[in-house]
């Protein structure tokens, strides 16, 4: 354990690289905490810069608008891992900095990722990196077919494409601009999971209980929380596996692991050094929410376990909900415990987080049905 620091005192800036959704809810979180927010992001209409107290309107990397992010921040975190990790090294110098460029290093490069896994003793696919034609050419059998990952810069399925033999890898490649990338088995899924924990500077770490994720196209859509139709053992192990990595990197803030479940194993697919889509429901159904750790975690105040009071079930809000014009909110805000998102975007274009919905309820039984209910008012697939 390190020594502790002293929290920031309410009053004191908390500044965010990223405008995004995730950065919008962290200042919320922050804001009803008594900080002042700084968002630096180059959208001069990004959805956190519309809601803190301050908006550095400039890029990542830009000198002066780092140099002024550390004049007027007592401490900084990050929304989303593509950050350039050198911005947070430069910050560092002078400020309080959660989670370090180190862990956000790792998380932003599927090949660090990996080593990482492996490093901590946590099982996940089989996988090849490939960096030149001869690490393409010595691909094992047995990881086709597979899904080729570049290892940097990936989200929501993006800069992935699935293979089945050696052309056809060969092609994907050099359509990815043959990159850096990490070639996985494709796993028959039984389930994703994914934990969120939370890690102070002094090493207290707390996690909230798994939830399990649906995706369709490499994006989120569906989350269930607590998790269903999962071994309470794989659901443990979920739990000890997530706390294991973010000890592993020293790690200081709040970070997700999603996991696959196949063959009846419990499988570390990817890390995000930040609050998580999955873990949106911990606003509603939390008695303390996934930003409010990452709040905590950066001012140095103590991180409480969090509780769930209420199953939950959440649903991802895409553009192409928007195709016919707004909708129909009154419809699902007339349905009991639904609790709406809505992150300011103007633009509704197609696999765009626009928002959230979550849905809570006595039971997990009557938060299904509802979600299911909400899900047809608005159009939403089935699941
Ligand atoms: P995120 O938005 O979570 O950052 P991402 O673009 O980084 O997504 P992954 O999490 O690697 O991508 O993959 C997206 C989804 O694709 C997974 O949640 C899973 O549904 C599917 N998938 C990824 N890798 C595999 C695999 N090896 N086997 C089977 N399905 C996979
Ligand atoms: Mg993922």
């Amino acid at each position: 354990m390190k020594p502790e620091r002293a929290p920031l005192r309410p009053g004191a800036t908390l500044g965010v690289l990223g405008g995004g959704q995730l950065g919008r809810m962290f200042v919320q979180a922050a804001q009803t905490l008594g900080y002042t927010c700084l968002v630096l992001d180059p959208d001069a209409s990004s959805p956190a810069g519309w809601v803190a107290h301050h908006h550095l309107a400039c890029d990542y990397l830009d000198p002066q608008g780092l140099s002024e992010l550390a004049a007027r921040a007592d401490a900084v975190t990050t929304e989303f891992e593509n950050v350039p990790a050198a911005a947070l090294q430069t910050l560092a110098a002078s400020r309080t900095v959660a989670p370090a460029a180190a862990a956000v290093a790792i998380c932003q490069d599927r090949a660090a990722e990996k080593a990482h896994f492996q490093r901590a003793g946590v099982p996940c696919a089989p996988h090849a990196l490939i960096t030149d034609a001869a690490s393409l050419a010595g691909v094992a059998d047995t990881l086709l077919p597979g899904i080729l990952k570049t290892a940097r810069m990936g989200y929501d399925g993006k800069g992935q494409a699935r293979v089945t033999t050696r052309a056809e890898l060969a092609t994907a490649w050099a359509r990815l601009g043959q990159v850096p990338c990490v070639l996985e088995q494709l796993l028959p899924l039984q389930a994703e999971l994914s934990v969120i924990v939370a890690r102070g500077a002094d090493g207290q770490l707390v996690h909230f209980v798994p939830q399990r994720n649906l995706h369709r196209d490499g994006i989120l859509a569906v989350t269930w929380a607590p998790a269903w139709g999962v071994s309470e053992a794989l659901l443990d192990e979920a739990q000890q596996r997530a706390r294991t990595l973010a000890a592993a990197m020293d790690y200081v803030g709040v970070l997700c692991v999603e996991f696959f479940v196949a063959d009846g194993q419990l499988l570390a697919n990817e890390m995000a050094p930040r609050p998580h889509n999955s873990g949106h429901h911990t606003i509603d159904a939390c008695d303390v929410s996934q930003f409010e750790l990452q709040v905590r975690a950066l001012a140095g105040l103590p991180l409480s376990p969090p509780r769930q009071h209420s199953p939950a079930v959440m649903l991802n809000l895409l553009g192409e909900l928007w195709q016919d014009g707004e909708p129909d909110w009154a419809g699902v805000l007339a349905l009991p415990g639904v609790h709406l998102h809505l992150y300011g975007k103007t633009e509704p274009r197609a696999g765009r987080k626009m928002g959230h919905l979550t849905v809570t309820a006595a039971t997990a039984a009557d938060a299904e049905a509802t979600a299911r209910l909400a899900a047809q008012r608005l159009g939403l697939a089935p699941w």
